[in-house]
């Protein structure tokens, strides 16, 4: 059993008494919450060119077999230029992605 617990808040009756004021959509230089639309998320699922982590997600799912035998056995080959965090360890997914290569027969190819 989980000890994880759900918020609703819909659900909270202090909540419901005091309704929220009408959020104002501002600059970046605002230190207010931003407010993320689920439209402009399904725009961007959409569009992944507009997003380049879901463009390299994508390419990553798209490249997880080898276009030569068809096996699965894939490495995506990164340059060595991505985020170094405070322990010295490359932060995952911020380097740039140039292409795969098979484990099983050593086709390389790009994305
Ligand atoms: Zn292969």
């Amino acid at each position: 059993m989980s000890d994880l617990k759900v918020y609703w808040p819909e659900s909270d009756p202090a909540r419901q008494e005091s309704s929220p004021a009408p959020v104002e959509v501002t600059g970046e230089t605002s230190d207010e919450p931003e407010i993320y639309y689920f439209s402009e998320w399904v725009r961007k699922l959409n569009r992944p060119d507009l997003d380049p982590l879901a463009l390299r997600a994508r390419n990553l799912s798209l490249n997880r077999t080898c276009p030569g035998c068809s096996r699965a056995g894939v490495l995506p080959l990164m340059l060595n230029d991505g985020r170094i965090d405070g322990s010295g360890r490359m932060v995952p997914g911020s380097a740039t992605l140039v292409g795969f290569r098979c484990e099983q027969c050593s086709h390389e190819w790009q994305p």
